[in-house]
């Protein structure tokens, strides 16, 4: 790639040249071509004045006026014979073409070299005054001299691209390839060894390349959360998923070992909601799994803190009131209030913390449910005077399967607040605890108020 840009460079700088060159030289050659005529315009004008007495004089005026050297004026009669010579001492015998070999009805121009100054070249102009044959010559040593300075700097310019461009355009190329070829490295090792730690080294020089290999590096920080994600999930649920599996094949061996029709039924029933919580909690570690690499599909839309409420409401009232806790529902002051998010995986989640305060909340206390609005941000909180948890514990609390010990006596699968969490962080929101033991605990749920961007 480089060579090619090298060779079209050098190409397009000699077709450059070239054309000035060209431009130059004629240009210079007119010039000469029109003082040539000039005179010949005024040598006429003498011949028509006095003859070649006239011509004489003015020959001899020329050439005390330009130089011996720097002019050289003939006159032939029609035999060919010279008939008026300026002086040919720097001259010498200049091979004019023969008068009968030109057509001379208008001034003919040519080009000679000077024998007696090998080095230069001169400008010849024949044309007829009278009966004679004028032939007037001057050197172009100056538009000569011009021209060769000319070739020299071109000659100069292509060696100092050759010397000089062509190499620091390698060098550029490789330099600005080195990116490429580092993208190019750490995927054919990824491939070579799935190992997605390796990154491509940022140059810090904030262009398409450097963007190009940040994109890169994020997609492969993305598939490595995915499958160190997919990784976990297999490690845990095969875990997990021993002890349900265990006890339905234990209930199984139980249903086989009898023969009472009723107890067999019994067993099947027993099987029935067993696989029916594995299946939700199959789905729930999917759903996790899926909520954290970013693969969860949401509906967004505007949700009424008003309408959370109050399926909230209907949902546990009836829970809590069996359980002789009083649930305490503070419905917002502005009716409008709203929550930018998935209604299904929103109510999911605080599902989940009013399920957990509402277990963890003995009978004759309150549980308590409230919104606020920040910067942008709705909240739904709810309050329980609960046992409360640890400072230490409570990041731990949002881990997948993890139980406080002290809960090991309540049903549950340490899943829901883990549930809870991931659902809204994929929708952009946070979940925050604050909770002391002995104080009860608080959770608030965040989210959006309107869509981002
Ligand atoms: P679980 O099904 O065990 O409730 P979660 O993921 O919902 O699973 O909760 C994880 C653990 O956090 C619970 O086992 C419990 O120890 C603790 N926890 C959650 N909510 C509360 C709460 N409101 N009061 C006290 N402890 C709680």
């Amino acid at each position: 790639m480089a060579f090619i840009y090298s060779v079209l460079f050098t190409l397009a700088f000699a077709v450059i040249f070239s054309a000035i060159y060209y431009m130059l030289e004629q240009a210079l050659s007119q010039n000469t071509k029109k003082d040539l005529l000039d005179d010949s315009v005024e040598i006429i004008s003498a011949y028509k004045k006095g003859k070649l007495d006239a011509l004489k004089s003015y020959i001899a005026n020329e050439i005390e006026g330009d130089g011996p050297a720097n002019k050289l004026i003939r006159v032939f009669d029609p035999d060919g014979q010279v008939v008026l010579s300026s002086d040919l001492t720097l001259w010498g015998d200049l091979s004019l073409p023969k008068a009968s070999d030109l057509d001379l009805s208008s001034p003919v121009v040519w080009s000679v070299r000077i024998p007696k100054r090998p080095q230069l070249e001169a400008r010849a102009m024949a044309f007829l005054v009278g009966k004679y044959v004028v032939e007037e010559a001057v050197p172009v040593e100056w538009n000569s001299k011009l021209l060769a300075r000319l070739r020299e700097a071109f000659g100069v310019g292509l060696l100092l691209t050759v010397l000089v461009a062509i190499p620091s355009g390698w060098f550029m190329a490789r330099r600005s390839s080195a990116q490429i070829r580092g993208i190019d490295r750490v995927a054919r090792s990824i491939a070579r060894s799935a190992d997605l730690s390796r990154r491509v080294p940022l140059r810090g020089t904030d262009d398409e390349l450097d963007h190009l290999a940040k994109t890169f590096n994020l997609m492969v920080e993305r598939l490595e959360r995915f499958l160190q994600e997919l990784h976990d999930m297999m490690d845990n649920t095969a875990h997990d998923f021993k002890t349900p599996l265990t006890r339905i094949r234990a209930m199984a061996e139980t249903g086989l070992g009898t023969t009472n029709h009723e107890e067999i039924q019994g067993t099947l029933v027993q099987i029935m909601d067993e696989c029916d919580r594995f299946l939700f909690l199959l789905n729930a570690i999917m759903d996790i799994s899926q909520a954290r690499t970013g693969i969860l599909s949401l509906e967004k839309k505007e949700v009424r803190a008003k309408d959370l409420l109050a399926s909230i409401l209907s949902l546990y009232s009836r829970v809590a009131e069996e359980r002789g806790i009083r649930l305490n529902v503070t419905y917002p002051r502005d009716d409008k209030l709203v929550f930018f998010a998935d209604k299904k995986r929103l109510s999911q989640a605080l599902s989940n913390i009013v399920d957990n305060a509402l277990k963890y909340t003995s009978s004759g206390d309150t549980v308590a449910i409230w919104t606020r609005t920040e910067a942008g941000f709705a909240e739904i909180c709810v309050a329980d005077s609960g046992p409360g948890i640890p400072r230490e514990k409570i990041p731990r609390i949002f881990e997948r399967f993890y139980r406080l010990d002290t809960s090991r006596s309540t049903p549950g699968w340490g899943i829901g607040l883990s549930l809870a969490k991931a659902y809204v962080e994929a929708q952009g929101g946070s979940i925050a605890a604050k909770s002391e033991p002995g104080n009860g605990s608080t959770f608030c749920i965040r989210v959006p108020t309107q869509q981002e961007g």
